[in-house]
């Protein structure tokens, strides 16, 4: 039987973390939405641990960094990643990295452009994605439904059409003018419009368990001091990997064993002390690196693992979909609000799906270091002989030039460029997408660098939810034409007049337009030519 119909203004299939932050960011901007999730609640089962720094600006931005760093791991525990052969043991290779208080004064003295404005947060997607929901739930423009299950679509000219099986087991009819399917790697969204995802499927099938372990923190014995970290891999023929979640009292052990029993003796076998724990959760999971051919069609879209399927090696899974949802959001808004042209939506493709594809590339890069330096395991690794002590020297030696791969991704994380957009105003050429660096540059298509204003006060902090054009270096560059250009589109614009040397330093240019969600569209040091065609370029005319 089919019930009365629904309408919004967009329809969100999915209420993971891509669903929910495009639900927010659409929400916070006054678009009508409907978040329908088949699930009966969030689920307390262990995915992505580590929001990377440009999704921390990007919660910055929607005014949730402070609420889920609260929720999140400590600001003063170290972020390391040990490779060791149990827990109780010296470690072979101990790989530091700062924890949030320490980069957050790194970030603080840094003034060149080459630091996030927000460090990254450890926090548990089973902590985040509750805390994203009842986010979205303070918006009254927001409906969110649980064990509500996406069924079918259908769409014309003017709107979207969908049915969903709702907790009674009736289904519901609701029309939308978008639907975007942020439903996962099993996308049904993705299945219905006939998109298919390729590349590297089913690499390799792991066990994962959560268990919950809460002395074991104050007890780790590795190393010399208290040998607390974040990551701990084993050398193993187990490819065994244990992961501190964000309370401190999770663990999440990952590795390839036959039977879910096994995941009780790998676990004691890798602390290697006795320690009171409880194993609440075991399940398998498989190691993809796909990417949908297309981001949607017409006015479905796709976002977050629904396109693109990554190892988590390098923690570039959630942290693109969380890209996906915000470039998403603003052109939705835009164009329901009149003032996005017919190229805005189109453009998401060509934007996001080029990042998708950058950072499959980043996780394959990741995952064959993880697998070279693993390949370098023999039994004998734990013998007290000269071969023994050889293939320890050996897998150390290796392991310390690919394990870095893994975690230190800052150009993939913050140095995504959108090339051949149509809404960014293309200078021929343009810096190298780099994985392991990131170069501050305001070429057009760029994540527009982070450079202090103030103490505590950031050119990220000052720029609002439409257009904004940064004057610099004193320009007395006259930017009316620009600001009429746009206004004639009915399109928001301020002006940033910033006076302050550092950020003219590091930007490079007098002028800058920067679009909602801190990319560059055009930069000058005069006026450009025709500002009525740069105004079409930015909005999508
Ligand atoms: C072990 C592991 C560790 C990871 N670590 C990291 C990390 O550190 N950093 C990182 O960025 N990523 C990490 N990831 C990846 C990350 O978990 C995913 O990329 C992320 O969950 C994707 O979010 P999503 O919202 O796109 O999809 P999902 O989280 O899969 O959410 C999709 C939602 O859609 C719902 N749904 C599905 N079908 C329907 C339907 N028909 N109707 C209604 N609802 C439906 C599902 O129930 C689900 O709630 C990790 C993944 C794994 C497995």
């Amino acid at each position: 039987m089919t019930l009365p119909s629904t309408d919004t203004d967009v329809l969100i299939v999915g209420a993971g973390p891509v669903g929910l932050t495009l639900a927010f960011d659409l929400g916070r901007r006054g678009a009508r939405c409907i978040v329908i999730e088949k699930k009966a609640a969030p689920e307390f089962l262990p995915k992505m641990e580590r929001c990377n720094a440009r999704t921390m600006e990007i919660f910055r931005r929607m005014g949730l960094a402070g609420e889920i760093r609260a929720a999140g791991l400590g600001r003063d525990v170290p972020m390391d990643v040990y490779i060791a052969l149990a827990m109780n043991e010296p470690p072979l290779l101990r790989l530091p990295y700062p924890s949030v208080a320490e980069a957050q004064a790194q970030i603080a003295a840094c003034h060149d452009g080459s630091m996030p404005r927000e460090p990254y947060q450890l926090v548990s997607q089973y902590t985040l994605e509750p805390l994203l929901k009842a986010a979205v739930e303070r918006l009254s423009s927001v409906t969110v439904r649980y064990g509500h299950e996406f069924l079918s679509l259908s769409q014309d000219a003017d709107r979207v059409t969908a049915t969903a099986r709702n907790p009674d087991g009736r289904i519901d009819e609701l029309r939308a003018q978008y639907l975007v399917g942020c439903d996962g790697g099993a996308s049904v969204v993705r299945k219905q419009l006939g998109i298919q995802l390729r590349g590297e499927g089913n690499l390799l099938r792991l066990h994962q368990a959560l268990y919950h372990a809460p002395a074991l923190y104050d007890m780790i014995p590795i190393g010399d001091g208290p040998g607390k970290g974040r990551h701990y891999h084993i050398a193993d023929a187990q490819s065994t990997f244990l992961i501190m979640q964000d309370s401190t009292k999770h663990w999440t052990l990952h590795a390839v064993v036959d039977r879910a029993e096994d995941m009780t003796a790998q676990f004691e076998r890798t602390i290697g002390i006795p320690v009171r724990y409880e194993l609440l959760y075991v399940g398998e999971w498989k190691q993809n690196l796909l990417l949908a051919d297309r981001y949607g069609t017409g006015r479905v879209f796709l976002a977050g693992d629904a396109v693109h399927l990554v190892i988590p090696t390098g923690g570039l899974g959630m942290n693109t979909g969380v890209g996906d949802a915000i470039d998403l959001a603003w052109k939705l808004d835009a164009t329901l609000r009149g003032w996005g042209g017919p190229n805005l939506l189109p453009s998401y493709e060509v934007e996001r799906r080029q990042v998708g594809d950058r950072n499959v590339g980043a996780s394959r890069y990741a995952s064959v270091g993880r697998r070279k330096w693993r390949s370098q395991y023999r039994p004998n690794i734990r013998d007290a002989t000269p071969d023994g002590q050889a293939t320890r020297d050996t897998l150390v030696r290796v392991a310390n030039v690919e394990q870095r791969k893994t975690n230190e991704m800052i150009g993939a994380e913050l140095g995504y460029r959108y090339v051949g957009s149509p809404v960014i105003w293309e200078e021929p050429g343009g810096p190298e997408h780099l994985f392991r660096e990131y170069v501050p540059t305001t070429w057009p298509g760029a994540r527009l660098p982070h450079v202090w204003l103030d103490e505590g006060r950031s050119v990220h902090d000052a720029i609002g939810d439409g257009y904004t054009l940064l004057r610099l270096g004193r320009s007395s560059a006259d930017t009316s034409g620009v600001e009429r250009a746009l206004h004639a589109l009915h399109a928001p614009v301020d002006v940033l007049t910033i006076d302050a040397g550092a950020a003219r330093d590091v930007y490079g240019y007098d002028l800058i337009l920067v679009r909602p969600d801190l990319h560059v569209v055009w930069r000058g040091n005069t006026p450009p030519g025709d500002p009525a065609q740069l105004a079409r370029v930015a909005t999508g005319h």
